[in-house]
């Protein structure tokens, strides 16, 4: 086999950085504009046709594709997140989910955002994909500001955000054609389901996907939560009408999006 050949069918250039070793890790790290994104997600039931990891293995792909072709590189993503709520995510009552105290991720994310930033990196990336995560991540990564203080260099910042803002309208005309139930119902629905589909097919179980109409839940939150109020399949809207090519439709949209984002507000080359 030639060289050429080898380079033909070589794989996207890695972008995870645990892949990386030291000493290109230090080079790359201290380079100015260096730029970490950090997957966040949760170990949460998903109804009976999605993986309990889709949150994570979501905002873990979307920053890959993001990231690839470009000088960012991605973290390990943290794969457990904040309590779900009925409201949002069906409950944290439901077998499978996981979840941890708000104290736990908000220590997390701030462990993780300081030892970045004073290693050198020059900008930290949390990329969410539950949306029980957002104000606790949020509170980590000022947190984490607060730590580095005056050590702070001028150009090192972080940025948060929840990767499904970044769907544009005209993609949820296509997504959603008898109209969107709105992103707090969004759970096991129809952008997961499809973008799951694109992603990794094999692990979507569509035989097993409910049909039934959107939650119907209290405009308060009720503690202990009332069990009977979240849907018996765990999704609080219907997968229904989820497919492949939506999947692929959500994915290219949002990962070109957020791309153009973070180049802009980051100033970075984009080197695509
Ligand atoms: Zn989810
Ligand atoms: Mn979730």
């Amino acid at each position: 086999m030639t060289s050429d050949h080898r380079a033909a069918q070589a794989e996207p250039a890695e972008v995870h950085l645990a892949m990386m070793d030291a000493v290109s890790w230090r080079r790359w790290a201290t380079q100015p504009g260096s730029t970490v994104l950090i997957p966040v997600g949760a170990l949460e039931q998903h109804g009976p046709h999605l993986p309990l990891g889709t949150d994570a293995l979501l905002a873990d792909r979307i920053a890959a594709g993001v990231a690839e072709g470009t000088a960012m590189r991605v973290a390990p993503a943290l794969t457990y997140g904040y309590k779900s709520q009925q409201r949002s995510g069906g409950g944290d009552h439901l077998p499978g989910t996981t979840s941890l105290d708000a104290t736990s991720l908000i220590a997390m994310t701030r462990d993780l955002a300081r030892s970045f930033l004073q290693q050198g990196v020059a900008h930290v990336v949390l990329v969410n994909g539950h949306y029980e995560n957002y104000q606790f991540l949020y509170e980590g990564v000022d947190l984490a500001l607060r730590d580095l203080g005056a050590g702070r260099r001028e150009d090192q910042a972080a940025l948060l955000l929840s990767y499904w803002d970044y769907v544009s309208a005209t993609t949820l005309e296509t997504v959603y054609p008898d109209g969107f139930p709105g992103w707090d119902v969004e759970h096991g629905g129809v952008l997961e389901t499809s973008l799951m589909l694109h992603i990794d097919p094999s692990k979507v179980r569509l035989d097993l996907a409910p049909d039934h109409p959107a939650a119907q839940l209290p405009r308060f939150d009720r503690l202990p939560v009332v069990e009977a109020r979240t849907p018996a399949s765990g999704c609080l809207s219907s997968p229904s009408g989820s497919d492949a090519a939506k999947g692929r439709l959500l994915f290219d949209q949002v990962v070109e999006a957020l791309r153009t984002d973070l180049v802009e507000e980051l100033a970075l080359p984009d080197s695509r």
